[in-house]
């Protein structure tokens, strides 16, 4: 059993976790700090941003949830690390969630940093707020939810809107690049899954590797599967899980709860998670002959229940449950239950040589 556990590093963060408070900002290693960044009304509670100097420039590596708590606290985190806000020359989001890039758009607006992203991610939002809603609504009728459900689940005006607010960036990052700050000497790794442009940034010299929501110490972090996207984000998942699992040494700085060292253990563990879902997805096509998405979901275990998930996490339960559907029928079952437009891609090496852990 202790081969599989991981070691976490991040103790105080960690006790800040359990006690329901912030963490503090600390120093990671020289030129390196760790700035908690309150996330409201969510119970993931704060986004971990990271701020590296170079010899020419700060780079903060996703900003986190836009609030003015949120740009008080990294003003101050700013000034904990010997910067002002108007030092940054450059911003990184690992992905296109609000909760870590939210803040990007005041933050360049204020200090004149460059915003970069991954060159697969993307902004995906029609232009037309009844479009995007319709296409919003026909998903969730494809997935089988009906009725006051289906009104209550549709995504909002004001949500297309917030989504269209996101930061567009100025610069792509692609697989392997370094990042461009003079005197960092970090290396962009692409991890497609959580979001389709997922990336990670691995700071070899310092040993440290900055995860995003690819990989988190405690929680599976969300797979799911959207029209318009990739067309089998599980796979996507499983092969960037691959990818980065490569090494047990390096600390691992994550996008929320605490440090840890590990990754190839928490990589197995997260594989595993993944796999056992998938053979309760098959269990459950067996049993009850499902029609839908939803018909599924509802016979899966849930940490609080079915009866529990409400709105985003509801929304979050049916579209991983989609995910999980189309990655079993990239890997040859024959499941009847409609998901999307979309056809499932190939079977991809890691799928492959799982392929015994299904049956
Ligand atoms: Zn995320």
């Amino acid at each position: 059993m202790r081969d599989t556990l991981i070691t976490v590093t991040g103790n105080v963060q960690k006790n800040a976790w359990a006690d329901r408070v912030l963490p503090p900002v600390e120093c990671v290693r020289d030129g390196v700090w760790s700035i908690p960044i309150p996330f409201l009304d969510n119970p993931m509670r704060y986004t971990l941003s990271y701020l590296l100097l170079g010899h020419e420039g700060a780079v903060l590596v996703d900003p986190g949830a836009d609030s003015e708590v949120g740009w008080r606290h990294l003003g101050a985190g700013l000034r904990q690390a010997g910067l002002a806000v108007t030092d940054l020359t450059g911003i990184v989001a690992t992905h296109y969630h609000s909760d870590h890039l939210g803040m990007a758009e005041r933050l360049r607006e204020t200090s004149g940093a460059w915003l970069a992203l991954g060159e697969h991610e993307v902004r995906d939002v029609s232009s037309d707020d009844a479009i995007a809603i319709a296409a919003d609504r026909n998903q969730l009728a494809v997935w089988g939810v009906r009725g006051g459900m289906l009104h209550k689940l549709t995504v909002t005006s004001e949500k297309v809107a917030g989504l269209r607010g996101l930061a567009l960036p100025d610069l792509r990052l692609a697989d392997g690049q370094l990042l461009p700050a003079p005197g960092l000497c970090v290396r962009v790794i692409a991890t497609p899954g959580h979001s389709p442009g997922h990336v990670c940034l691995i700071d070899e010299a310092r040993g440290l590797i900055f995860s995003g929501d690819h990989v988190l110490p405690r929680i599976s972090p969300h797979v799911t599967f959207e029209t318009p996207g990739p067309a089998n984000p599980l796979a996507d998942y499983f092969a960037s899980l691959e990818r980065i699992g490569f090494e047990d040494d390096m600390e691992v700085c994550p996008a929320h709860e605490y440090r840890f060292t590990g990754m190839r253990r928490r990589v197995k563990q997260l594989v595993e998670h993944n796999l056992r879902r998938a053979a309760e997805v098959l269990e459950v096509l067996d049993e009850r002959s499902p029609r839908t998405v939803w018909e599924i979901a509802q016979h899966l275990t849930w940490s609080r229940g079915w009866d529990s998930l409400q709105a985003l996490s509801l929304r979050l339960a049916l579209s991983e449950t989609a995910s999980h559907v189309v990655y079993l029928q990239s890997r040859g079952y024959e499941i009847n239950v409609p998901v999307g437009a979309r056809a499932p891609t190939p079977v991809n090496e890691l799928a492959e040589a799982d392929r015994g852990d299904l049956a």
